[in-house]
């Protein structure tokens, strides 16, 4: 399938799951590396990360605990004033191994939203890791340890990353032409 039709727009295929195979593969040989001695509290951001993260997870060597947080935004008081909000986080996070699998870093907003909200429940460590990275669009400036891949700002579907909802089952990622 060399594109695909969501809602009238036309995806080009972009990065094959072989490709993106590879890509998790150096992901999860660098965190066994790294945590090779130490345990890991996984925070996975559904909704977008969640094949992903089951793809790196499997090849994660050792025992780790995983659990799922979610951002919802919502409007605040007033229409301009837009909260997000953290949903999922009961765990204890202090003085544990935290790293964070994100779908994708295009902005940074939201995981910089994420990590204040994780960083004042005290963890000993924190790294992010996330799939895709567009560099461009890249408005923050805290270290992302795990890059799967840097990408152009063109918006993407499949393997969980969805178009309104659509998408997020196509094991192939496809990007957004024009
Ligand atoms: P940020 O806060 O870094 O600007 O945005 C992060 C979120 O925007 C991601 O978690 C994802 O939900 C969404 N996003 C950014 N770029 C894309 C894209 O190319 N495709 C899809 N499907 N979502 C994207």
């Amino acid at each position: 399938m060399d594109q695909v039709n969501i809602k009238g727009k036309i995806f080009h295929k972009f990065i094959s799951s072989d490709e993106i195979a590879l890509v998790i593969k150096s992901l999860s040989d660098r965190i066994n590396k790294d945590y090779a001695e130490k345990e890991v509290l996984f925070l996975i951001v559904l909704n977008g990360a969640f094949m992903f993260a089951s793809d790196l997870l499997k090849q994660i060597e050792g025992n780790h605990k995983i659990s799922f947080i979610k951002l919802s935004s919502y409007q605040g008081l007033s229409s301009t004033d837009e909260v997000k909000e953290l949903i999922g986080l009961n765990e204890d996070l202090k003085d544990k191994n935290i790293i964070v699998i994100e779908d994708i870093i295009d902005t940074g907003i939201t995981m910089e939203c994420l990590k204040e909200r994780i960083l004042a429940k005290e963890p000993s460590s924190f790294e992010i890791c996330t799939l895709m990275f567009k560099p461009k669009a890249f408005k923050k400036d805290y270290n992302i340890k795990y890059i799967g891949r840097e990408i152009s700002n063109e918006f993407i579907i499949g393997y969980g990353f969805d178009f309104d909802g659509y998408g997020r089952n196509i094991k192939d990622i496809y990007q957004l032409k024009d």
